[in-house]
């Protein structure tokens, strides 16, 4: 478990399952997948992971279960964020349900913690969460997990749990439009867009769900069913930093940010990346400039930093935790 994390939006991650495959452009650049074939791939859980290309090191699909890394929240009685798989994606297609449950189980016996799951594959973390049985599921791990647990754990048991967010990224509109829904449709205390890397323009408001009275997905509708509001509780902006990273248009992270404040949802501007805006950070570096004229300056992800006009946006959910 990662004491320290440079995650600007959480304490540490957790890594209960590690590997991945790439699913779209904004894993191009992955870290994960960077990190785990070179710096950690003398470490037992992720050797062979990675396959060696003339480009780097690429995910060959083999996901991994670290059951030793399970109990690891338990023994953090201080609150914390944690970010759970920061070197995998929880819902990959391999990954498997009994994984996953025991996983849900641990989060429901660490009420102190937030944890924070981020996916690309929503599709699979909405039938997972939508099964009517999978609280039943998580009481039968929690039973098997007994010999790992610390004594005196108590396992509270609520659906959707209220300490844990749940969150997709989304580089582009099309990934928007195709993974929003589905999380939207997720029980979940929390729903959260990490827009990181921002790789073109995104609308949320052109988010929209066949919901008889969802306007969009800032406004969210609501669930008669279970009494709730279905609506992206908060929004995270990054550029891409790393050796090839590509340069996000300031426009794109101004659009989003106005969007979030027009409907009153916590917005979080992560980093700039490698490349800023000149408007932002005066100096000298290599200039990007896109076709409608604005130009960005490549100067570094620290020298970049994270103001937006000016501005730091550090927005988090009210949590109900
Ligand atoms: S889904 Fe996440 S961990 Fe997997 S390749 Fe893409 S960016 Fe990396």
């Amino acid at each position: 478990m990662g004491d320290k994390t440079k995650i600007e939006w959480t304490d540490m991650s957790w890594n209960p399952v590690v590997g991945c495959s790439v699913v779209s452009p904004g894993c191009t650049n992955c870290y994960a997948m960077s990190l785990a074939g070179t710096r950690l791939k003398e470490v037992p859980s992720y050797q062979g992971l990675t396959t060696a290309t003339k480009a780097g090191p690429v995910w060959n699909g083999t996901v991994r279960f670290v059951p030793g890394a399970l109990a690891q929240p338990l023994r953090k009685q201080r609150p914390r964020m944690i970010f759970v798989n920061s070197m995998s994606d929880l819902f990959h297609d391999e990954v498997k349900i009994d994984w996953i449950d025991q996983i849900f189980a641990i989060m429901a016996m660490a009420p102190q913690h937030r944890f924070q799951i981020l996916t690309k594959r929503a599709e699979n973390m909405r039938r997972y969460l939508s099964d009517p049985n999978v609280m039943i599921r998580w009481m039968e791990a929690a039973k098997e997990l007994a010999p790992v647990v610390p004594k005196g754990t108590m396992f509270q048991l609520k659906e959707p749990l209220p300490n844990v967010w749940l969150g997709v990224s989304a580089e582009d509109q099309q990934r928007a439009n195709e993974r929003i829904p589905d999380l939207l449709e997720t029980p979940a205390a929390v729903r959260f867009v990490s827009c990181e890397p921002l790789l073109g323009s995104v609308d949320l408001t052109q988010i929209r769900h066949p919901q008889p009275y969802m306007i969009n997905a800032l406004k969210g509708w609501h669930q008669w069913d279970d009494n709730t509001v279905r609506r992206l509780d908060w929004v995270i902006v990054g550029g891409e930093s790393g050796p090839n990273a590509r340069p996000m248009h300031p426009q794109w992270a101004r659009d989003i940010r106005d969007q979030c404040e027009d409907h009153c949802t916590p917005f979080h501007f992560k980093q700039w990346g490698e490349f800023v805006s000149v408007s932002e950070v005066e100096g000298p570096g290599r200039h990007h400039t896109f076709p409608d004229g604005a130009t960005v300056r490549r100067i570094g992800k620290s020298n970049a930093g994270r103001t937006l006009d000016g501005r730091r946006h550090d927005g988090y959910p009210g949590a109900p935790a």
